[in-house]
């Protein structure tokens, strides 16, 4: 094959990029702007034909300008994605390039066109915002091959091309309605992570920097710029690697980071776009909006994450380009944040209250950031495939979760909508308020002591909003999680007596450090594990450090100082754990005792069931708590071996199936049997469905999220306990995966208030 004769550009595009922005600022008609445009692109690569394809609303690429075909075919040939070469350029969203393109199997005649006789074929994308919108393509009729630097230059001026379209969208509306930038009304369907309606605007958790040139004037001196950027990239990372206690990103993405920061391959083709005559920024921006699209077609989780880590490094060297030093800035009042995922502690970086809703592209329901969304009340719906890409800071959105949906630039009678069911939802709130002072008596007159769960200082006033009997999970490891120090004896007691002072009287059952699996606190792990959920967590990395957890107890008996104290362990597995760790309460008894410190007026000690293994060690385990608690949140993911944070995973295993909810009969009847108060304080507590399983499996205690704990006293207040156990029992025998419809059914029978 002859290799490439004629090098597109001597000195690279920049003559070429200037003319297309003239041509597209001029006043002519959107379609002889078009027009003139491929008509330079076809003189100066020397190719016969060039053509601009662009997306129309209906999915298709629609020609829309030509130089060489049959100028008939404007908006007449359209192609779907994967149809002919054009749409295979879309379905791959990366360049095809071919010497004999009528040979390929992609190849689809168009009569209409005029293009038999010709055989090399360049395609490139048109991307905005990680999404192909158009598909810019030349052709020669000798059968000649594209040299590499060809195709960089037409993703080049492919790029500018795509933004130039861009500015000029209201305009080429009036061509017909087309697509071409992510700017229109978008539902994209989701998980429900934390219940709730929002309407705000978009902040990116990691902020996208606008590219304020895209062609440089001296690529020179713009190299140079980009070398330096480079250079600084690295000493960040670097710095940020050195800093032994690290707050925030974990140390692994930051090698990850660090990794791809020297990648040759995406420096060189930094410095190629930059010598093709693209700013610096713009040359990241083009190699990340490549990468974005190459994320949509991705399947291999890996993959995505890989690129989505060279996305943010991407971002992070945009900053350094732009000289910007700290990450903080103002919100908008009604922020809904918008991000990939988010480690709990995250969520807890931004001011409390200044967070509407929160829109995740990954993640689980079950994640702690999720958790920490309920907690704080709010709505986030998780799981958006690529709404990131969808959107710009700033958009309006809607978070819905009621239907895990989230609206992107909502048409106003959407919002209208949005907006009255957010009155409706108030009404429901203001009712449930109603009910807030009655006990959650079945209305067969069984107590049901409905608890809630906490974890933050912030979480003390849902107390009283609730009217919940008391905290029945407080998760100590908040605090630990948003410091990057170890919490000392005195700020850990005088967390532990302020809740203590809040719960005025109220029950409260304080955890101990359950750090580990996706809670991390770098501060108090030690390298890295393969299966951080399979590894050293929770009540292991107590037991192996003991100065640790006995800081955690003798603070709990200070803050107590000689009230009510109640303890309970994490993750138990074995019978050992709990007498090693309720060996360590003693031990500390003893110190507080010998100086003279006041020691609660009733200490109780606790496990949870998490570990599926105590289920067949309940009769060994039960005379030796004084209670327990069953974390079904950790209890199903070691029983169906499904990670709770991985989302591939996360919708295959239902808490309403037969094997769980006989797991959970099976813990009922044994506390029941040897008269062990037991509660339940896993998520699904919170959901007014599930706790009626829970309530109809024998529970009289449930400790939930506060935003569920009205709704769970309402459904409790109209349930008829007695014939529901009847109708609910036999679904246990069931063999399908998920008894959830028949649930739901039999709620329905029974006229549950859900
Ligand atoms: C649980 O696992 O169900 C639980 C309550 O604990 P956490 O969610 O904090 O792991
Ligand atoms: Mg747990």
């Amino acid at each position: 094959m002859p290799k490439s004769q004629t090098p597109a550009f001597g000195s690279g595009p920049r003559v070429l990029l200037r003319q297309i922005r003239e041509v597209m600022a001029s006043d002519a008609p959107v379609q002889a702007r078009l027009d003139q445009v491929v008509k330079s692109i076809a003189r100066l690569m020397v190719t016969e034909v060039c053509s601009v394809y662009l997306l129309r609303s209906t999915g298709e690429m629609e020609l829309f300008a030509t130089q060489g075909l049959n100028p008939e075919a404007v908006h007449r040939t359209r192609l779907r994605e994967g149809e002919g070469l054009v749409g295979e350029v879309v379905r791959t969203a990366a360049p095809i390039a071919l010497s004999d393109a009528p040979a390929h199997a992609s190849f689809s005649y168009r009569p209409e066109t005029g293009e038999d006789p010709y055989s090399a074929f360049l395609g490139v994308p048109l991307l905005r915002g990680g999404r192909v919108v158009g598909v810019l393509v030349v052709q020669n009729q000798t059968s000649r091959v594209y040299a590499e630097d060809e195709v960089e230059d037409l993703q080049t001026i492919a790029m500018v091309l795509a933004e130039v379209v861009a500015g000029i969208e209201a305009a080429i509306d009036t061509l017909g309605e087309v697509e071409v930038s992510p700017h229109r009304p978008e539902r994209l369907k989701g998980q429900r992570f934390a219940d709730g309606l929002a309407i705000g605007r978009a902040v990116m958790h990691d902020p996208p920097i606008a590219i304020a040139h895209i062609v440089a004037d001296d690529p020179v001196a713009e190299e140079e710029r980009l070398e330096d950027g480079l250079l600084r990239l690295r000493a960040q990372i670097d710095n940020l690697l050195s800093v032994s206690h690290l707050s925030g990103p974990s140390i692994e993405v930051l090698e990850t980071y660090r990794m791809f920061a020297d990648d040759r391959g995406w420096v060189r083709s930094l410095e190629e776009a930059v010598r093709g005559g693209l700013s610096a920024e713009a040359a990241v921006d083009r190699a990340r909006t490549q990468h974005r699209a190459r994320f949509a077609a991705a399947k291999d989780p890996y993959i995505r994450e890989r690129l989505h880590d060279l996305e943010d490094l991407a971002n992070r060297l945009l900053r350094v380009l732009a000289g910007e030093v700290t990450t903080h800035r103002a919100l908008p009042e009604d922020a809904v944040l918008v991000a990939r995922n988010l480690g709990p502690a995250d969520l807890l970086e931004y001011p409390a209250g200044s967070l509407k809703g929160l829109l995740l592209e990954e993640g689980s329901a079950a994640s702690h950031a999720a958790l920490v969304a309920r907690a704080l009340e709010i709505p986030c719906v998780g799981r958006l495939s690529g709404v990131r890409d969808h959107l710009s800071e700033g958009d309006i959105v809607i978070v819905d979760g009621e239907t895990s949906e989230a609206h992107l630039r909502p048409r106003p009678d959407v919002i209208e909508a949005a907006r009255s069911r957010l009155l409706v939802r108030e009404t429901l709130r203001a009712d449930i308020a109603g009910l807030r002072d009655k006990p959650a008596v079945t209305r067969d007159g069984t107590r049901i002591t409905l608890l809630t769960n906490a974890g933050l200082i912030s979480d003390l006033a849902a107390l009283d909003a609730t009217g919940a009997d008391g905290i029945g999970l407080f998760r100590t490891e908040f605090q630990f999680m948003v410091q990057d120090r170890l919490p000392g004896l005195e700020a850990q007691a005088d967390l532990y007596s302020q809740i203590l002072d809040a719960a005025d009287n109220r029950p409260v059952t304080f955890r101990t450090l359950d750090i580990g699996g996706d809670k991390v606190v770098s501060f108090l792990q030690e390298g890295r594990e393969e299966n951080p959920a399979l590894g050293r967590r929770s009540i292991r990395l107590g037991l192996d450090r003991p100065p640790l957890l006995r800081l955690q107890i003798r603070a709990l008996l200070r803050g107590a100082r000689g009230r009510e104290l109640r303890v309970m362990f994490p993750l138990i597995a074995s019978i050992d754990e709990f007498t090693q760790a309720k060996g360590l309460v003693d031990a500390e008894c003893d110190w507080a005792r010998r100086r003279g410190w006041a020691l609660p007026s009733m200490l109780r000690i606790g496990a949870m069931i998490e570990a599926p293994a105590l289920l067949w060690h309940l009769d060994a385990l039960l005379p030796q708590t004084d209670f327990v608690s069953v974390g079904t949140n950790d209890l199903m993911q070691y029983m169906f071996a499904a990670d709770r944070t991985n989302p591939t995973v996360a919708d295959r295993y239902d808490t309403l199936s037969p094997p769980f909810l006989s797991a959970l009969a099976r813990i009922q009847e044994a506390c029941a049997a040897s008269g062990t108060p037991v509660s339940v304080c896993g998520e699904m507590a919170g959901r007014p469905l599930e706790a009626f399983a829970l309530v109809a499996l024998g529970y009289q205690r449930l400790s939930a999220p506060a935003a569920g704990v009205g709704l769970v006293r309402r459904m409790i207040l109209s349930l008829d306990l007695e014939k529901a156990r009847k109708l609910f029992l036999p679904l246990l025998g069931r063999t399908s995966g998920s008894v959830r419809g028949e649930v739901e059914s039999l709620a329905r029978k029974l006229n549950l208030a859900l």
